[in-house]
């Protein structure tokens, strides 16, 4: 006796209902692997966890990548904004010199 659960799959090209052991079926989730139908139609999950995490790495890259642009862009306007502040400094300077001298 075996104390293995199974899930039952429906093959989405003829409709056949059939059992797969629940650690096969985890499995194939996991990996997208393919398999047969007992009509021997090649199926596959789609949506596996190796696509998901594929997904999300690629949107991690995404916005590491759009975090990193922004920084550069601050660090930028942070830049020019100090150039600016001294140029406003060296102005006022040579506006209180003339007024004095
Ligand atoms: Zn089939």
């Amino acid at each position: 006796m075996s104390n293995q659960e199974f899930v039952e799959h429906t093959c989405g090209e003829c409709g056949i209902v059939f059992c797969i052991t629940e650690e096969r079926y985890r499995q194939l989730h996991r990996t997208g692997d393919d398999f047969y139908c007992p009509n021997g139609h090649c199926r596959a999950f789609t949506n596996t966890d190796a696509k998901k995490i594929a997904e999300l790495t690629s949107n991690r890259d995404y916005y590491e990548d759009m975090a990193r642009r922004k920084q550069g862009r601050i660090e930028h306007l942070e830049r020019q904004l100090n150039s600016y502040r001294g140029h406003a400094k060296r102005r006022r300077k040579l506006q209180r010199q003339a007024r004095e001298g």
